[in-house]
């Protein structure tokens, strides 16, 4: 997220609000390195830093927005492209034989990012059903 130019107190306080602690938003803001695998006006993809698969890539959208289950109607056409996307780089990583795409969403599902992400993972066979 690109911060305006404004004073230091209003600054401070920008940085360190829940979006500038975001580590998703700051990896697609380029505070923190990452693997960047794709990049566009919506949406930014980047390998996992703790594989587990062959391929495992989390696309993510530039905007914050918490979990799946935290976005609204505005980001219906969002959640398409995150999709696509992940389609198109399954395409681009030639995973013919197949591939998984996974959204955890709350504690139930073991989110540990709160910034929605989608996994695509792949490059294996992979066991169903998940833990
Ligand atoms: P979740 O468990 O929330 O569905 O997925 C979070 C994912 O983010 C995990 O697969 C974890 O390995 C990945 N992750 C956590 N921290 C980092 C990081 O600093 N860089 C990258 N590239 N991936 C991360
Ligand atoms: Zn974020």
């Amino acid at each position: 997220m690109r911060l305006p130019h404004v004073c230091f107190p209003l600054r401070l306080l920008l940085y360190t609000g829940p979006v500038m602690s975001c580590l998703f938003c700051r990896i697609i803001d380029g505070t923190i390195p990452s693997n960047k695998v794709f990049d566009d006006g919506k949406c930014f993809a980047f390998a996992d830093i703790d594989p587990q698969a062959p391929v495992h890539i989390l696309i993510v959208p530039r905007e914050h927005i918490g979990s799946i289950a935290a976005a609204g109607d505005e980001h219906a056409a969002l959640m398409g492209h995150l999709l696509w996307i992940a389609a198109e780089i399954a395409r681009e990583k030639n995973l013919d034989k197949g591939y998984r795409v996974v959204i955890n969403s709350g504690p139930d599902a073991g989110q540990t990012v709160d910034h929605l992400h989608v996994h695509l993972l792949g490059g294996r066979s992979l066991s169903w059903p998940p833990g």
